[in-house]
């Protein structure tokens, strides 16, 4: 009885699927890999039937979708086919995907390497065939003086590359100092850090790793020394210092006198230059003496300035033409009271103190009159006007243009027990750059910066003409 059951059933599934015809496809994975940039060909093996299990008519089929082999991902194939008004349809899912180790180069000699890493003279590349240039996920390892770089890409493929090594660094950081490396200062202002930069072989910028030692005590006269050092990972220490030099303001006052005084005299202007040369006066309450002139009409206005600021602004000329003010006394006065004239226009007061263009020395007025000199340095004064030469050539009037070389001339001229009356010319830039070291030097060594009045002790040349 049972038999019998089997027999029947087996007959009835035999028969179902022999004359049950469906549409069904044969060899088709329903899921398959394939590597980026290659071609993916349909795969052709794949047959679609009509019929059953033990009989496949083959019939036509289509594919809709697509692989797109140069990207990473999952596609869907969608197999259909259509025979006697009875469709059927079969997905596949094919991969592409990345099993190529990305390439590791070094180019040059790797003999020595930085404790971090760092290579001196050589230096690595990672290209990956899908993720292009991927140096940057490069990783290292140091390990009993090899160091074994490292990289993988997007699809976690890895190279690795071991060398032998020495691992060191000798070179020390640099450190520089911005600013200069001795500051000078006076009392009451603010010391502001100008900073440093620290760079290092192997570390790179270190400039966050740099240790200030001292401070500046900007309230009292001194010297003080501030210490920068910085480490490398390596440890190579690398110390620069700074010196701040503190010292008391100019304390000129109006009608006292002081045995250091140094009397800045400025010839000529004002100029393309004076607006910067007050500037720094003013910085230090240093007074000066300006000996203008009146041709050039742009910077009538730093007559004010000077004046206004408590400097002494001298007559010197309105021309400054040797031909023509040396010729009589005649031409002298009348070129000398045209520039008073100016001055007191602009300042408010009738200045009578005087530097003759060239000095009472002076022998080009021999040129246009003989004598000239000897009348002139007589009647000046005679009329109230009173005149100063100088004691201290600074050598801007041609000798140099080299701001070094005037600062040491004035400095080498500079001395305790004589009357330091310094002839410069704010017309000239390279003299304006000189006058703060002068200014330094000279407060630094206990002189008063004053300006000449009609009360200066007088400083006159031997007359030759
Ligand atoms: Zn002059």
């Amino acid at each position: 009885m049972v038999l019998f059951f089997s027999i029947l059933l087996l007959v009835i599934l035999i028969y179902s699927n022999y004359f049950n015809n469906k549409i069904y496809f044969k060899d088709l994975k329903t899921y398959d890999k394939v590597e980026v940039f290659t071609d993916y060909k349909k795969d052709d093996k794949v047959v679609a039937c009509y019929g059953n299990t033990l009989k496949c008519k083959k019939i036509k089929y289509k594919v809709q979708g697509r692989v797109n082999t140069k990207k990473l991902g999952v596609y869907t194939l969608t197999y259909r086919a259509k025979k006697n008004n009875k469709e059927t349809s079969a997905n596949k899912k094919v991969e592409v995907i990345d099993t190529k180790a990305p390439s590791l180069k070094i180019n040059g000699v790797l003999n020595s390497v930085c404790p971090n890493g760092k290579t001196i003279g050589a230096t690595y590349e990672a290209v990956d065939n899908y993720d292009g240039n991927i140096t940057n996920k490069i990783k290292y390892k140091i390990k009993n003086n090899k160091i074994i770089y490292k990289v993988t890409d997007s699809s976690g493929n890895t190279t690795k590359k071991e060398f032998d090594v020495i691992i060191k660094d000798e070179e020390k950081p640099t450190l520089i100092l911005n600013g200069e490396s001795t500051i000078y200062m006076s009392v009451g202002n603010k010391y502001d850090e100008p900073g440093y930069v620290a760079i290092d072989n192997c570390d790179g910028n270190i400039t966050g790793n740099v240790v200030v030692k001292g401070n500046v005590d900007t309230s009292k006269k001194g010297t003080y020394e501030l210490n920068y050092s910085v480490k490398d990972e390596y440890g190579n220490e690398t110390v620069v210092k700074r010196i701040v030099r503190v010292f008391p303001k100019n304390n000129y006052v109006p009608g006292v006198s002081n045995n250091k005084t140094i009397y800045l005299t400025f010839d000529d202007g004002p100029g393309a230059h004076t607006q910067r040369l007050l500037d720094i006066l003013r910085q230090y309450n240093v007074k000066a003496t300006f000996f203008v002139t009146g041709y050039d009409m742009r910077y009538n206005e730093l007559l004010t300035k000077e004046h206004d600021e408590g400097h002494t602004v001298g007559l010197h000329s309105y021309t400054h033409n040797y031909g023509v003010i040396y010729t009589s006394i005649d031409a002298y006065m009348q070129d000398l009271l045209k520039i008073q004239e100016k001055v007191k226009q602009y300042t408010n007061e009738e200045s009578k103190i005087i530097r003759f263009p060239g000095g009472s020395s002076n022998t080009i007025s021999r040129r246009y009159k003989t004598g000239i000199m000897s009348d002139l340095t007589k009647k000046v004064e005679e009329i109230g006007f009173r005149y100063f030469d100088w004691t201290i050539m600074s050598g801007d009037a041609g000798n140099t243009k080299d701001s070094n070389k005037i600062v040491q001339n004035v400095i080498n001229g500079i001395k305790e027990d004589k009357v330091n009356v310094i002839l410069m010319h704010d017309t000239k830039s390279y003299t304006v750059d000189s006058v703060e070291r002068i200014i330094q030097y000279g407060l630094a060594n206990g002189y008063t910066f004053a300006p000449i009045t009609m009360d200066s002790p007088v400083v006159h040349q031997k007359v030759n003409n």
